[in-house]
């Protein structure tokens, strides 16, 4: 039996790897989950998976549920207990499914631990990549991938470290809500037409990361890292259908693809598995009526990839200042304060305005994402 703890249990990821375990329960078990602030979900989740921990981010929401004392779980709150849960002897598995640069803390101190992390938070990646896989490789911690198209490559790569035969990875990108729209068409898009995405259900931040494209050059910075791979080996690629989550070409002639229709339990569930696959409901790929189609990455959005690109070769804090520059922009364009274009304006602004700095530490690493967000919201003030 593999006891997990489920970091940002109440949002989409978090539904995904609840009903993987709820098909898996003689081998899976939810021993504790984590979450902000939705405490009616949190006693949902209670009542059905009986963890044994309940740590709330939220003071208010915290002390809410205890006064409440309506579960059976224990709960916590604070950077202590947060600590203290992840470093539990009894937790095998943590997955990693806060939203944004919130999951660091906790993601930071996961990979010290030597036991398996589940990875969806792409953000702590991006900023703070190159500490986190030198804590996980000097502790003994494995990191498997389950955003869908890292899942892909990882599986494509028959999970080896080795990666020296391989001549190219396809990272494969729906193209959101606004495929084949440019740019200067989408200045009066709505927030609920750029949270409307055609395949996936997803928490409303990616969404808007997928809608804007910026969600794949987060997984460019993200796949750099997994994989240690220059970010030259990197291709992205439209794919509308989203039935190919990523390509693996070798030197050989031989490309390897991941497919399945799109649905997070898949790459989870592989993650999740040991020595077999785990049983898991799915929509079976209708190949008769198959009809798959790859085109180039915008040349609108060019300057946003090579944005991704320049993280990936420069490292330390560039990746900060691009992922705050972003959740910032994303934020002001949730609240109707920029347009979406905006989003754009801000993060390429942010980026030429906020000086690179040296990042050794953890401790640097929220000083540098500090100082990016007051230039983002100098920006946002500036044209909104
Ligand atoms: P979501 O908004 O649906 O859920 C976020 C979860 O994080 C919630 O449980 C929330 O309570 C928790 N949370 C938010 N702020 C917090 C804080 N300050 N402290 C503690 N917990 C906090 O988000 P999601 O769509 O599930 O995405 C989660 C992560 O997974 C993101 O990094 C996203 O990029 C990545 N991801 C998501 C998908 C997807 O299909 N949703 C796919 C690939 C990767
Ligand atoms: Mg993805």
């Amino acid at each position: 039996m593999k006891n997990i703890l489920l970091l940002g249990a109440t949002g989409s990821i978090g539904d995904s790897v609840l009903s993987v375990i709820e098909q898996n329960q003689q081998s899976l078990n939810l021993y504790a989950i984590t979450l902000d602030s939705n405490t009616s979900k949190a006693k949902d989740i209670s009542e059905s998976f009986t963890p044994e921990y309940i740590h709330i981010n939220n003071e208010k929401s915290f002390n809410k549920i205890k006064e409440d004392n309506e579960i059976n779980s224990k709960v916590l709150n604070g950077s202590s207990d947060l600590s203290a849960l992840i470093n539990d002897d009894n937790v095998d598995i943590i997955v990693s499914a806060i939203t944004g640069f919130a999951g660091l803390e906790a993601t930071a101190i996961a990979s010290k631990t030597g036991k398996t992390i589940l990875l969806a938070n792409k953000e702590s990646i991006v900023a703070a990549g190159e500490l986190i896989l030198l804590s996980a490789e000097s502790s003994g911690t494995t990191i498997i991938p389950i955003d869908s198209e890292h899942n892909a490559i990882f599986q494509c790569l028959a999970g080896e470290k080795n990666t020296d035969d391989v001549s190219k990875i396809i990272i494969t990108a729906s193209g959101g809500p606004f495929l084949n729209k440019s740019l200067s068409s989408l200045k009066g898009v709505t927030k609920e037409q750029a949270l409307k995405h055609p395949n996936w259900s997803m928490g409303s931040k990616i969404s808007i990361d997928s809608a804007t494209l910026v969600n794949k050059c987060l997984e460019l910075i993200e796949a750099k890292y997994l994989f240690g791979l220059d970010e030259q080996f990197f291709e992205l690629v439209i794919h509308p259908q989203s039935i190919v989550h990523s390509i693996v070409s070798y030197r050989d002639g031989s490309s390897i693809c991941q497919m399945s229709n799109p649905d997070m339990t898949v790459p989870i569930a592989h993650a999740l598995s040991d020595s077999r696959r785990l049983k898991n409901n799915f929509d079976a790929i209708d190949f008769s009526s198959l009809s798959l189609t790859f085109n180039e990455f915008p040349e609108d959005r060019k300057k946003l990839e090579n944005i991704a690109r320049e993280v990936c070769k420069n490292g330390n804090s560039s990746g900060i200042i691009f992922n705050a520059a972003n959740e910032i922009a994303v934020k002001n364009f949730l609240e109707d304060k920029i347009s979406f274009n905006q989003i754009y304006d801000v993060i390429y602004r942010t980026f030429e305005a906020t000086p690179m700095s040296n990042i050794t530490d953890i401790e640097s690493i929220y000083e540098k994402d500090i100082e990016s967000r007051m230039e983002a919201k100098k920006v946002v003030k500036s044209i909104s």
